[in-house]
């Protein structure tokens, strides 16, 4: 039986995660849920899950939450704050951590479990991106097992040998990433001027939450895999490509040496990563329905616009940087796509916002998670500022 805590439960890979936790009672239990102001799903999911430990990171929901347990009759612990998910992250009530919050505020906790070594079923791909180095030190240390919940980075995962001494001796020459194009693929520039949140939000093939469906629309989101696929795989920028392939059914490749290439092929549902990691090395029925090549008739593949969705190319010139540039796109980008959501940033000037934060912040070494989270705040402020003044 293995335990687990998701961190991030009322979001959109929380439901994925759970729902096959649900069709597994004799595999898997919830140990913690963790969430960050919606106290109404987080005490339903404690109703039908009863973990023993439930996490509301804003503090001022603590009350409210620990009303709804009792009211209930659930013994569930109750603890809020966000030292309270880094704390959740290494409880005993878990050995296995779904790192599923969203952007820099699951940092901390992505960090602790995988310093306390349990198995890190990794979504929260800025985390990867902000610390890839750290987070590398941190499993080393805590000697658990990172599996990657990233549909790419999960097909990545499947087409490599279990166990490998690097790439290289691998024999891998290349990662391909897919990615779908996102609502806008095939449009110009110019026909980007007037888009609204909800139109970016309507990705074609995934329901996602909203920051990474606006990061699906402008590229950055496969951007971001670029860089995250770096620190996962240690391959160089050089050997990580992107196709665009918009039916999202391949969800990547490795290519070997002798050229041949390795797929992972399914339908478009995040339960297939979420139950390949939960029950590795074995397999476990997800909830997908089978994948029907015949009714899905044609896999295209075409090249991404670089020109139209710089934010591409914007993640590779911070990968190629390193040091703090990776942390600073990620910063300058959250905030951006905030504003954008807030209706204070119009969408093409996410990627404007995200160069010029990179512009004016040289690139600097980070050794710490103190460096990571200064150079974040620095780059936010930065932001903002860019936010302000392209609004007014
Ligand atoms: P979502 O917005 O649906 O859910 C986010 C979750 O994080 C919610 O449970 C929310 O309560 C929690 N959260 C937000 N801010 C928090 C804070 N400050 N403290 C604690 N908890 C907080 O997002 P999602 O689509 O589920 O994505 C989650 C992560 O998984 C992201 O990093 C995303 O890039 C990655 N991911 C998602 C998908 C997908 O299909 N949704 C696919 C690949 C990777
Ligand atoms: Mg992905």
């Amino acid at each position: 039986m293995k335990t687990i805590a998701v961190l991030g439960a009322t979001g959109s890979i929380g439901a994925s995660a759970l729902d096959v936790v649900a069709r597994h009672p004799d595999l898997f239990r919830a140990g913690v849920l963790a969430a960050h102001r919606n106290v109404e799903a987080l005490a339903e999911l404690c109703a039908k899950f009863k973990p023993d430990l439930a996490v509301i990171a804003d503090a001022s929901c603590e009350a409210a939450l620990r009303d709804r347990l009792r009211d209930a009759g659930l013994p569930t612990r109750v603890a809020s704050g966000a030292q309270a998910l880094v704390e959740a992250a290494r409880d005993d009530a878990c050995d296995t951590v779904i790192a599923a919050i969203v952007g820099a505020a699951g940092l901390a906790s992505t960090l602790a479990a995988a310093r306390a070594g349990k198995r890190l079923l990794l979504a929260n791909k800025e985390a990867v991106v902000m610390a890839g180095a750290l987070l590398r030190a941190a499993l080393d240390e805590g000697g658990g097992r990172l599996l990657p919940i990233d549909s790419e980075h999960n097909a990545v995962f499947q087409c490599l040998p279990a166990e490998h001494a690097g790439l290289d001796a691998a024999g891998v020459r290349r990662i391909v990433l897919t990615a779908s194009g996102g609502p806008f693929r095939g449009r110009t520039r110019a026909s980007l001027d007037a888009i609204t949140p909800d139109m970016a939000c309507a990705h074609p093939n995934w329901r996602m939450g909203r920051k990474i469906s606006v990061d699906s629309a402008t590229l950055m989101n496969k951007g971001l895999e670029v860089i995250e696929a770096h620190f996962l795989f240690g391959a160089p920028a050089e050997a990580i490509d992107v196709v665009v392939h918009p039916q999202s059914i391949v969800h990547s490749m490795v290519e070997y040496a002798d050229g041949s290439v390795l797929a992972q092929l399914g339908n478009p549902d995040m339960r297939t990563a979420l139950a390949y990691a939960l029950a590795w090395p074995e397999r476990v029925d997800a909830g997908v329905s089978p994948l029907d090549l015949i009714a899905a008739g044609r896999l295209d593949f075409e090249a991404p616009d670089r020109e139209t969705f710089a934010c591409l190319d914007l993640a590779y010139g911070a990968l190629d940087a390193g040091g703090s540039a990776p942390i600073v796109l990620n910063a300058a980008n959250e905030e951006a796509v905030a504003a954008f959501l807030d209706g204070r940033l119009p969408f093409l000037a996410i990627a404007d916002v995200i160069e010029s934060a990179l512009e004016s912040t040289p690139s600097a070494p980070v050794d710490t998670l103190a460096d990571v989270v200064d150079v974040d705040l620095t780059a936010r402020r930065v932001a903002q500022r860019m936010i302000a003044s392209a609004k007014g």
